[in-house]
Formats: C-alpha cells, structure tokens, sequence
C-alpha cells in the first residue's frame, strides 16, 4: 500500500503528536532520534515521532539555533 507523504515527513489524520503530555494532532513525523536532540521528551515506541505544530515549531527552532539554546530551553520545562 503507497501512503502519499509519508516520505516527506507529512502524516496522515489522526496521529496524535508523541512528545510527552501533548495531546494535539500531529502533523509531521520525524525521526525519534532528532526529536530528542532538539531536547523534546518523547513517549514514542517507535523510530519515528509525531509531532504537533507547536511542537515542530519548537523543534525546527531548536534544530536551527545554536547548540548553547538546547540547555535554556530545558529549564523552561
Ligand atoms: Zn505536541
């Protein structure tokens, strides 16, 4: 079966983003490993994670700023 997108990263209906006490609908999937680099805490079994808009912001965020951000936003949490 051929699911469109889902080797761009998009995602169909209905997944819920993985990070950790989120509960919004994902819309792309990323690799678990790359999530967490970005310092998001993920709940995902798998190789890949759903993350929701909010979350993908953050996490395209965190992936194009400077490493010496990761520690900062940490202590948000
Ligand atoms: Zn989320």
């Amino acid at each position: 079966m051929y699911l469109p997108g889902m080797n761009m990263g998009i995602i169909s209906k209905g997944a819920k983003c993985n990070v950790s006490g989120c509960n919004n609908d994902g819309i792309r999937s990323l690799n678990t490993s790359k999530v967490e680099d970005a310092g998001l805490r993920v709940s995902s079994s798998g190789k890949k994670t759903v993350l929701c808009k909010a979350h993908y912001k953050e996490w395209k965020k965190e992936t194009k700023d400077d490493r010496s951000l990761e520690r900062a936003r940490y202590d948000k949490f």
